[in-house]
């Protein structure tokens, strides 16, 4: 028979039925994070008539959480890896949004030996594009806008070279109660970007402000992805893909202000927020998430014994507590 499996001794398991997931394995505490702002997501959709059903799936998402488990064998910490857990996939619930970004990030760094090694010397860019913000309430007519200057954007001649992208558009939310659009994108050039057609920071402020039609100039970022010393650069681009694709809005933007936030959900309802071209094209494989592609489950090679450890998600103090016993299934 199996006993407990969660590296604390059996005889004290009365105490370890109710152990927290972040007190058994600290690097999973961001669980708890995203779950408790989901939580408050839930809410305030709850109180609005037209987003009951949203507030519905995000009160049945990652209610319990199966992880394998292995002990690392020169500290003895323990090690969880999720397994199974089911996910709402609305699209601004916290926690489907950090695992979206994860698995994103995944994909992208499976196809990147293959992207480095199709595309010899390659060098990466990661540019940020913004336009002054705007009321809430012009948000979709600014973020089309916004999709129609990438568009021109991508047919400039200052683009050309360029081999393949990712961009996502982020919004965050000004003290004012204004939206502020912007897009994420990290650029694959060639080596010769560097020598025969660099494109100054000025310049792009100029081609940006072109292409979105502006009477102003925009505020644009651009830096070269450099290698960090000793580091054939993966790690780097690893991390500029990261800052790339880490999340459409920020959690704690959306429980400050409900109104701006109901709002902002009206507003980007059916926008796609990622887009890829080039050779870069479809590597994040958007629009499929399933909850083994969200949990992360797939190809990861590692031995499982098929033994998992559960947690679920307690609502009144926001944590993940090990299964009571009585819930837990037979293992084995
Ligand atoms: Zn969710």
């Amino acid at each position: 028979m199996h006993c407990c499996t969660c590296g604390i001794h059996n005889t004290r398991r009365k105490r370890h039925q109710d152990a927290s997931l972040a007190d058994i394995s600290p690097r999973d505490k961001s669980w708890d994070v995203h779950r408790a702002q989901a939580q408050d997501v839930q809410a305030i959709y709850g109180e609005a008539r037209e987003f009951e059903r949203l507030a519905e799936r995000i009160g049945k998402c990652s209610g319990v959480l199966r992880f394998s488990e292995t002990h690392d064998p020169e500290t003895g910490e323990v090690r969880l890896k999720l397994k199974e857990a089911q996910f709402c996939r609305v699209r601004h619930c916290p926690v489907c949004q950090s695992r979206r970004s994860l698995m994103w990030q995944a994909r992208f760094y499976q196809a990147l030996p293959g992207l480095i090694e199709a595309h010899r010397g390659a060098r990466w860019l990661f540019l940020t594009l913004t336009v002054r913000n705007c009321p809430v309430d012009d948000l979709r007519g600014t973020l089309k806008a916004m999709n129609d200057s990438w568009r021109r954007l991508v047919k400039r001649p200052e683009f050309k070279p360029v081999k393949g992208w990712i961009r996502t558009t982020e919004v965050t939310r000004g003290k004012d109660g204004s939206a502020h659009p912007h897009f994420h994108a990290l650029l694959m050039v060639p080596p010769s970007w560097f020598t025969r057609h660099y494109v100054k920071q000025a310049r792009w402020v100029e081609v940006w402000q072109s292409c979105a039609r502006l009477n102003y100039a925009p505020s644009v970022d651009v830096r070269a992805v450099h290698p960090r010393k000793g580091e054939d650069g993966t790690q780097a681009i690893q991390q500029a893909a990261a800052e790339t694709l880490k999340y459409a809005v920020k959690p704690a933007d959306m429980t400050t202000d409900p109104e701006w936030f109901m709002e902002l959900t009206r507003q980007v309802h059916k926008l796609r927020f990622v887009a890829t071209g080039g050779a870069l094209k479809n590597v994040l494989k958007e629009g499929q998430e399933s909850d083994e592609e969200l949990a992360l489950t797939d190809g990861d090679g590692e031995q499982d014994d098929g033994g998992r450890v559960g947690f679920n998600w307690r609502p009144a103090d926001r944590k993940y507590r090990r299964y009571r016993q009585a819930d837990a299934e037979p293992s084995g």
